[in-house]
């Protein structure tokens, strides 16, 4: 989505303007207003936050909080979304930045995953749902993960299927595959195969790979007949940066260091670390380690910084040496912030997020099976 740029003097305010408007502004829209903080935001906007939180955890907040008439979410687009589809019609859902999007999220598009369906239909000799059983060949089961536009959750909820999370992904793929005989799982790979893995599939026999730029998705009949996990070829630019080479030189510079990544992470990458797990798990973790443990953690950068302050009786550092932020979460900078803020206090709603039906309809279907699953 486009986004116009700043008035110049918001452009150019330095961090305490910014910050003292921010809260001048806050202070004048009283409860009205609630501010969402996404783990990966930077602390100048982070500290402005009412709830912190990863996707789902914001989701969640967003829809436990009628009474606020405006919701500005400082996060990415697709959570926005998310926000919007869950809450009241009354409530506005502002991102800041309309170009704060998901690399991730962008690598699947309505129009690919209608093609992709399309194609399998004529490879398998037909295709079922969940929600329409009847006819020939097999029932697939497509499962997003939360990180996807609301059009691509729309399309998994009119078919039956569910949204998961990194935290609930094993048990959206085993619902799933316990209803039906195949998942067709995008945008992340990665979250795919890891959480296939986890169930106990065997990534080279059970699954396949869906290249949305090659026929077929670069498979044959028998590889899509055969495979129980069709994996969009989609991946996180934050976290496709860690390696198992990274891994190796941690544990030798800290013996005894314990390794957790996120499952957007390469399966080797998994497969060496100690732990995986979501936002919130990773969090936990590294809050409930023993004083003095030492903490190697793969995720994005500003999450990992805040860790290391909030946890000082422990070591925690990030995988990369080099430092790996989500650059469109950057996006929503403070002077954006500032700018939404000060036009709502002015009685202008800017950036609102809003999903309309169908869409919201079957987005919402999709959702709301996530949060039973959750
Ligand atoms: S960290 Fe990765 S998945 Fe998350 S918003 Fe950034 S690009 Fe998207």
């Amino acid at each position: 989505m486009y986004q116009a740029p700043l008035p110049k003097e918001l452009a150019e305010l330095v961090p305490e303007e910014a910050d003292g408007r921010i809260r001048a502004a806050r202070a004048k829209l009283g409860r009205r207003l609630m501010i969402l903080g996404h783990h990966y935001q930077r602390d100048e906007i982070i500290r402005h936050a009412d709830l912190r939180g990863d996707s789902f955890k914001l989701a969640s907040h967003a829809a436990s909080h009628p009474e606020a008439e405006v919701i500005v979410f400082c996060g990415v687009h697709f959570m926005a979304e998310s926000a919007d589809i869950l809450t009241a019609d009354s409530q506005a859902v502002v991102l800041p930045n309309l170009a704060a999007g998901c690399s991730m999220a962008d690598m699947a598009n309505i129009i690919q995953v209608r093609n992709c369906w399309r194609q399998l239909e004529e490879a398998l000799g037909g295709v079922r749902t969940l929600s329409s059983i009847e006819g020939s060949g097999p029932i697939v089961v497509p499962v997003t993960y939360i990180n996807s536009a609301a059009n691509l959750k729309a399309f998994v909820g009119e078919r039956g299927g569910t949204v998961c999370t990194s935290s609930n992904a094993p048990v959206a793929v085993r619902w799933a595959l316990d209803k039906g005989d195949k998942v067709l799982f995008f945008p992340d790979q990665h979250l795919g195969r890891n959480t296939g893995v986890k169930l106990g599939y065997d990534p080279e026999r059970d699954m396949c790979l869906w290249d949305p730029f090659k026929p077929l998705g670069g498979n044959t009949v028998e590889r899509l007949q055969e495979a129980r996990f069709l994996l969009w070829k989609g991946h996180c630019s934050v976290h496709s940066r860690f390696t198992v080479a990274q891994i190796a030189d941690a544990r030798r510079r800290h013996p005894g260091v314990r390794v957790i990544v996120h499952p957007e992470c390469e399966l080797e990458v998994v497969r060496a670390s100690d732990m995986n797990g979501s936002t919130e798990t990773i969090i936990r973790e590294v809050t409930a380690g023993e004083p003095g443990s030492v903490w190697a953690v793969g995720t994005e950068i500003n999450l990992v910084h805040r860790l290391s302050q909030e946890n000082p009786d422990k070591t925690v550092f990030c995988l990369d040496p080099d430092v790996c932020p989500c650059s469109t979460m950057y996006r929503i900078h403070p002077s954006f912030l500032c700018w939404s803020l000060e036009r709502l206090v002015e009685g202008e709603v800017v950036n609102q997020i809003v999903v309309r039906d169908p869409v919201r309809h079957f987005a919402r279907e999709a959702l709301d099976r996530m949060l039973v699953l959750a």
